[in-house]
């Protein structure tokens, strides 16, 4: 098996287009296949400079790192097509000594009257076809002699396809079974464009060709053009290696209501890119799944479910386990609602499972953002007890910063409740213990503390609340002993001094 991602480098890859990569990957691995990067850049007017790269760092990051493409090395190369500009003439031309195809001289404005004449009579899908092109100025109305002199003249030309009349053309979809198409519905689309250029049609079918494609993976939106590419592979005669396709339902707005989009991630605050895009305007801009604090274990398992079904109620699948059990007998036909909290209850699953040491890799560059690198065992430490209580990665800098940090921010609102300036001398007492405790471990200070509320008549109810408001400004937050295990002896003294000074006053801090 040989399957490709052919993205085309227009700006930020969406997030389907992940999706797609993710079961071209899969399959590859279970079948101990070859998984393809190409770079689909053939189209000058829509490229955007740093698209590429942005493909590549999501494909990594994903964990979908290419077999074959630019920069990863293969016998087919290259993989980027405008680098194979010269292939795709020669193929161009091949189809018109065959019959084929046929050279097209009508200019844009010709093209237009014509448009215009047929909508002034009531047809509104004029089409370049197999009845249009007998008045048009081609090859196949012009003699040889004539066809060769405007060739020869400079005048711009296109190379079009013959599409055959009276056929039906059949695609077999793994996904859709048996989907058929009349070439009347079909035009005569162009291969070779006036400046030179290939089509994406030209270009990806004879790239799926010369790079041995056995499997066509892709988003549904390209089925229509998938009758178009079986017409190629029998007017180049490829029948026999023509690849298997499979298109990949849409994936829907959280609503279920059409197809989503990038600007429903502007417009609904979620994220629907990789990773963060920086365009050239603000709008252009978009935040990823991993600036948003996602695992990309967690992603790849919620996208790699958006239409595949297992079968069973299994949800959490490791990476050995999705590339053990996913086929595209089970991918459905119908477009995949998009629901960012079952993202999330994803995201929240893999953290819980993480280890302290994958979970401290996942959360430092987060803690980095916020100035904060903490020694690595004391940050496996606090992973330990916040893995049950973050969703999203950037959960430790707003919601574990205490640890790394003095406490930036206090619950006036809880203090002013819970503190009781009377108590002031007890608590004073309760800090010195502490202070003169060697055993720094949660049994051993809770032990402490029972032991010291049995003698002082300060409820341990009481005590409780204004350890987690000293230590970490807020009622929220991993057991308290535990808390002070990892905070460590001085840093608790100094919070506990710091409350006993600070929590009397008004408008404390
Ligand atoms: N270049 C196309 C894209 O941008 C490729 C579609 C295909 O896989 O054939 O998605």
């Amino acid at each position: 098996m040989r399957v490709r991602f052919a993205p085309s480098p227009t700006g930020a890859l969406h997030i389907g287009g992940i999706r797609t990569a993710i079961c071209n990957y899969l399959l590859a691995r279970r079948h101990n296949g070859v998984f393809i990067l190409r770079i689909e850049d053939t189209d000058q007017n829509r490229y955007v400079p740093g698209a590429e790269a942005y493909i590549i760092e999501s494909l990594k990051w994903c964990g979908l790192t290419p077999d074959e493409g630019p920069g990863f090395g293969g016998d087919y190369g290259p993989y980027r097509q405008s680098e194979r500009m010269d292939i795709y003439r020669e193929y161009a031309e091949d189809l018109i000594a065959k019959g084929e195809a046929y050279y097209a001289f009508d200019t844009p404005e010709e093209l237009e009257a014509e448009r215009e004449k047929a909508k002034a009579a009531g047809n509104h899908a004029w089409k370049y076809d197999a009845v249009s092109r007998e008045t048009m100025r081609n090859s196949l109305t012009l003699s040889e002699a004539e066809t060769r002199k405007w060739i020869d003249s400079g005048a711009a030309y296109v190379i079009r396809l013959k599409v055959p009349v009276g056929r039906t053309v059949h695609i077999r979809d793994e996904i859709r079974g048996d989907v058929h198409f009349q070439t009347e519905e079909l035009d005569d689309k162009v291969m070779l464009k006036a400046d030179g250029m290939p089509t994406y049609h030209l270009a990806n079918v004879v790239d799926d060709h010369l790079m041995k494609i056995t499997h066509v993976i892709r988003g549904e939106e390209w089925l229509p053009s998938t009758a178009h590419h079986v017409l190629l592979y029998q007017a180049f005669g490829w029948e026999d290696t023509m690849p298997v396709f499979a298109h990949l339902p849409l994936i829907l707005k959280p609503d279920g209501k059409g197809k989503l989009s990038k600007r429903d991630g502007v417009r609904l605050g979620i994220p629907v890119f990789p990773i963060s895009w920086k365009g050239e305007t603000a709008e252009d801009s978009f935040t990823g799944f991993r600036e948003a604090g996602f695992d990309p274990r967690a992603l790849v398992n919620f996208l790699a479910l958006l239409s595949w079904n297992p079968g069973t109620e299994q949800e959490l699948f490791s990476r050995e386990e999705l590339i053990a059990a996913f086929s595209l007998d089970k991918v459905g036909k119908a477009g995949a609602r998009f629901d960012i909290e079952k993202a999330k209850w994803f995201n929240q699953q893999y953290l819980l499972n993480s280890s302290p040491a994958e979970l401290a890799a996942l959360a430092r560059p987060f803690l980095a953002e916020q100035g904060f690198q903490p020694d690595e065992n004391y940050l496996q430490a606090v992973c330990g007890l916040m893995r049950e209580r973050v969703t999203l990665l950037t959960d430790f800098g707003a919601e574990a910063a205490y640890f790394f940090g003095p406490v930036r921010h206090f619950d006036t609102a809880s203090i002013a409740k819970k503190w009781n300036p009377e108590r002031k001398p007890a608590l004073e007492d309760l800090g010195k213990r502490l202070a003169g405790h060697s055993e720094w471990k949660a049994d051993s200070i809770k032990a402490l503390v029972e032991a010291w509320v049995e003698s002082s008549g300060v409820k341990f109810g009481e005590i409780l609340p204004l350890f987690r408001l000293a230590l970490a400004g807020t009622m929220k937050g991993p057991g308290v002993f535990e808390m002070m295990e990892v905070l460590g002896s001085a840093t608790v003294q100094e919070r506990w001094q710091f409350a006993l000074d600070h929590f009397d006053q008004t408008g404390i801090i």
